[in-house]
């Protein structure tokens, strides 16, 4: 199956030109399984930080090899209208922005390997990552996996997911055309996700656990003014109903002291917007990690406590998690990834 042909409810269309990535797991493409296993530098992740630095290393003639994902973009894949990210005045869709960066990193020589990341083994050189049964080499390594969505961690809500349950508006949002649905978060993603779906929902009912919301004040003033969001603080989703499809959510009330039993909200759709977890499983604890998961770097640069070892994006990032910043990060690691190699190999002639 091409990234073109994803099924209902899971996934988004976008073009990539003659480098489609493959979307089933089974699937490599030409570009993927021809890519070269021995490289200066590898980039594990391609969202705005991995390509950014692909971007940098590849101009300066790493020709670096880009382990992007089956789904391969990032975060931005499934955010509708970025408008902070400069140089676009007029706002673009997070897929197109990915594209356009895709396109660019190529076009200085990046190689692209739309695959997952199984494991790696960075406890001597040359470092090793090994994808879909292949291992991959190389004297350096960006770490730029970049973090996913968080679920509430009902029961119902895995049950119905793809059937009514979703963790991204813009993939989705179009099959609720008609319906009301429900958006739980407080921050920015809830937000957004919200003024998106009311271009197709005749009511979105916004959800959020506590009696004010922690995203940028823009977004709220845009949020609270729209005739067709209807807002539920102190109360939480304990609860999907329906058999093949979603059709209610049950909501507690959260405030402190509250006895009423939890209420039905009839909605075809649940879009779950309360944030992110690191994507570091592949390094099986390689790499040392905060509190919540983020892993740390060494110094003020991009460098791991691995030498040869440098990460950039929201993998280690939970303060500011913005395009723009994972973006800046991916051009630090490229240049300290670069310095690094340069001079290693000064020292070995
Ligand atoms: P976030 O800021 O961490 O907000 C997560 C929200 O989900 C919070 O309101 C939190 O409630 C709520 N939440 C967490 N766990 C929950 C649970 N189990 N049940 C119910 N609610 C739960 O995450 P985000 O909105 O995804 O934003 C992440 C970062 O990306 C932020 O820095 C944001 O500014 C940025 N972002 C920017 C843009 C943009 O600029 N265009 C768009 C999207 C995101 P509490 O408030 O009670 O903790």
């Amino acid at each position: 199956m091409t990234n073109a042909e994803t099924p209902k409810g899971f996934g988004l269309t976008i073009d990539f030109g003659g480098a489609a990535p493959a979307a089933d797991p089974s699937v490599a493409t030409s570009a993927t399984s021809a890519a070269p296993t021995e490289a200066k530098l590898l980039i594990l992740g391609s969202g705005p930080a991995g390509l950014t630095a692909a971007i940098y290393a590849a101009r300066a003639g790493l020709a670096p090899v880009v382990i992007g994902g089956y789904a391969p973009g990032g975060q931005l894949m499934l955010t509708s209208e970025v408008e902070n990210f400069p140089g676009f005045p007029d706002g673009i869709d997070g897929p197109e922005l990915m594209a356009k960066m895709r396109a660019q990193a190529e076009r200085f020589g990046s190689i692209m390997v739309d695959q997952d990341v199984d494991r790696v083994d960075l406890s001597a050189q040359p470092l090793r990552v090994w994808s879909a049964g292949r291992e991959f080499r190389a004297e350096a390594i960006i770490v730029a996996t970049g973090a996913s969505a968080l679920w509430l961690g009902l029961e119902s809500e895995t049950r119905l997911r793809g059937r009514g349950v979703s963790a991204c508006a813009t993939c989705d949002g179009f099959f609720f055309k008609g319906q009301e649905v429900v958006v739980v978060g407080g921050g920015d993603t809830a937000l957004e996700e919200a003024l998106f779906l009311t271009r197709f929902a005749t009511k979105v009912h916004l959800v959020h656990r506590r009696d004010s919301f922690r995203a940028s004040k823009i977004m709220i003033s845009r949020v609270e003014a729209h005739p067709s969001i209807e807002l539920h603080m102190n109360r939480e989703v304990v609860e999907v109903l329906g058999e093949k499809s979603t059709e209610a959510v049950m909501l507690r009330d959260t405030t402190v002291g509250a006895t009423s039993t939890p209420e039905r909200l009839a909605a075809g759709g649940l879009f779950v917007a309360i944030g992110y977890t690191p994507n570091t499983a592949m390094l099986g604890g390689a790499l040392p990690v905060d509190a919540a998961g983020y892993l740390q770097l060494e110094s003020e640069t991009s460098a791991s406590q691995i030498d040869g070892v440098f990460i950039a994006g929201d993998v280690h990032d939970h303060r500011y998690r913005q395009a723009v910043t994972a973006a800046g990060d991916g051009c630090r690691a490229a240049l300290d990834a670069e310095r690094w190699l340069t001079e290693r190999d000064a020292s070995r002639s």
